[in-house]
């Protein structure tokens, strides 16, 4: 059995540690901050605790529209408390990472706190408060992860400037705050501090809102359109130049950006409270060294591996985020990554397929995505048919009181196979996970329209614009 080295204990890391120990490999997991890595840290789950907040507060200021009246006469509000918001949000991260502990330590996983370097011949130094121990392993595994990226003119001071790390611990909700990116990150923390009551402008550099060749533009213009709905204010292709903190509040100078040919407009500038930076990550390698390992990175740093997880080292594989946005920075991937790696680390030649890879985008509503856009497709020459379906269409979203949203497949124009499913609507990251099975297995419109889906549920609408697909309308 291999003896194998991890570094780095995200949903890359740890996934990976736990399917060696599985097959009996002996595993060393190196960690120099918490288990869980950004994920569980500071990413998919803080905000995703966050954002269950900001819906609860929603769902309190509408309570009238279902019915539900105060028991006296005194006026009854509700307000977000930060401070309570992120205790909860602590209490969850700790449990979850509570939970990694002790899934390593049942699967006798070494976890090694200290920073990880490489050195020549497959050895693995770390460093911690007790010195360096060295470590000679058959195979490592690289999962160091991303980090914040920092832009000199937006130099962030934790206070007025803040990045995404801040806006997860904020102890105040800002009258005013101006999101600088509109990605999925900042889209998600824009749509949440606006449920929580700040006043809130995105600022995007390019010409729409998530500017991902895998986000259907149709979401895009939806998206926008329930911004304006939630008041918040969007500014397209134009750019923050030059921020100034004045008197406690932060003067932003923003104008037409120089990513979008023929971008118009005048200089102007913007006051706000904070001003929260989600402008996009950066590989963690320093420190690495790995160079000395024989491993190479591409021009931004970012590990270069092939679809096997294999770097330019013999022995040495890199998974997740560390690889960069050429492939897809998400969880998942990470994981369904570590899993490929593990494989080949056992002697199997596996290599990863990312066409079929949905994600998740909690905005309010949230959005899923799977397979192709209609862009992506039309620029591939797939002859194509697309198709959309209402979400105020179904009885449970009018049940629910969660009109705003859409289903969207695009099919194979002949065969009716599903190339992409997008969906924009309340729960809609969670029902991207049909649209997911049905691609994986190369389903048409049809299999999915003849599929029987329990009523009333939101899963009706995926059959419904397969069988809209059908008819052709
Ligand atoms: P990471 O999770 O970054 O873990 C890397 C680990 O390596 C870290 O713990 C780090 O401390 C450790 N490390 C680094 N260098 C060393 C070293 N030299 N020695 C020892 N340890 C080291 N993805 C989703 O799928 N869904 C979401 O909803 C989602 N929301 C997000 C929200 C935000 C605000 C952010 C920032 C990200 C979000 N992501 C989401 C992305 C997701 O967090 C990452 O894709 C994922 O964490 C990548 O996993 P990873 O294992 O590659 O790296």
């Amino acid at each position: 059995m291999p003896s194998i080295t991890i570094i780095g204990a995200g949903p890359g890391g740890y996934i990976a540690a736990f399917e060696a120990a599985r097959r009996g490999a002996s595993v060393t997991l190196v960690e120099k901050a918490n288990l869980g890595g950004t994920c569980l840290n500071w990413g998919c789950i803080p905000t995703k605790t966050l954002k269950s907040s900001a819906e609860a507060l929603e769902m309190a200021s509408r309570l009238e529209e279902f019915g539900i009246k105060a028991d006296s006469e005194e006026a009854v509000g509700f307000k977000a408390y930060m401070p309570s918001i992120i205790a909860r949000k602590e209490r969850v991260r700790q449990v979850l990472c509570g939970g990694l502990e002790k899934a390593c330590a049942s699967l006798k996983i070494r976890v090694l706190r200290g920073a990880a370097e490489l050195a020549a011949d497959r050895t693995v130094l770390v460093h911690s408060e007790d010195g360096t121990e060295e470590i000679k392993s058959d195979k490592i595994i690289i999962a160091t992860g991303s980090s914040i990226l920092n832009l000199p003119s937006l130099p962030i001071d934790h206070k007025h400037i803040i990045d995404s790390n801040d806006a997860l611990n904020l102890a105040y909700v800002p009258e005013k705050m101006v999101v600088v990116g509109g990605g999925v990150i900042g889209c998600e923390l824009a749509f949440i501090y606006r449920a929580f009551g700040s006043s809130v402008t995105i600022v995007e550099g390019l010409d729409r809102l998530l500017p991902v060749p895998s986000v259907d533009a149709d979401m895009s213009r939806l998206l926008q359109r329930e911004a304006k709905k939630h008041r918040i204010k969007v500014e397209l292709a134009k750019t923050v130049k030059s921020v100034e903190i004045i008197d406690g509040k932060v003067s932003c100078e923003i104008g037409p950006s120089p990513f979008v040919e023929g971008a118009k407009g005048k200089d102007s500038t913007i006051e706000a409270d904070v001003v929260l930076v989600a402008i996009g990550r950066t590989p963690n390698t320093n420190g690495l060294n790995l160079a000395k390992a024989g491993v190479e990175t591409d021009q931004r740093g970012w590990i270069k591996a092939d679809q096997g997880m294999r770097t330019s080292a013999e022995g040495i594989y890199a998974i997740g985020d560390v690889l960069g946005p050429s492939r897809i920075m998400l969880a998942h991937v990470a994981s369904a990554e570590a899993l490929c790696a593990v494989d080949n680390c056992f002697g199997a030649e596996k290599e990863l397929d990312y066409t079929v890879i949905p994600a998740g985008i909690f905005t309010s509503p949230e959005i899923g995505t799977v397979g192709m856009s209609e862009a992506e497709a039309v620029s591939k020459n797939i002859e194509i048919r697309s198709q959309t379906f209402q979400f105020r269409e179904l009885g449970k979203a009018q049940a629910m009181g969660k009109l705003p949203g859409m289903f969207k497949i695009i099919c194979e124009k002949e065969s009716g196979k599903i190339l992409g499913a997008h969906i924009a609507g309340a729960h809609a990251t969670d029902l991207i996970a049909e649209a997911a099975l049905a691609i994986e297995k190369g389903l048409t419109a049809a299999d999915v329209a003849h599929t029987i889906h329990a009523h009333p549920t939101l899963a009706e609408g995926l059959f419904e614009v397969c069988e809209g697909w059908l008819r052709g309308c």
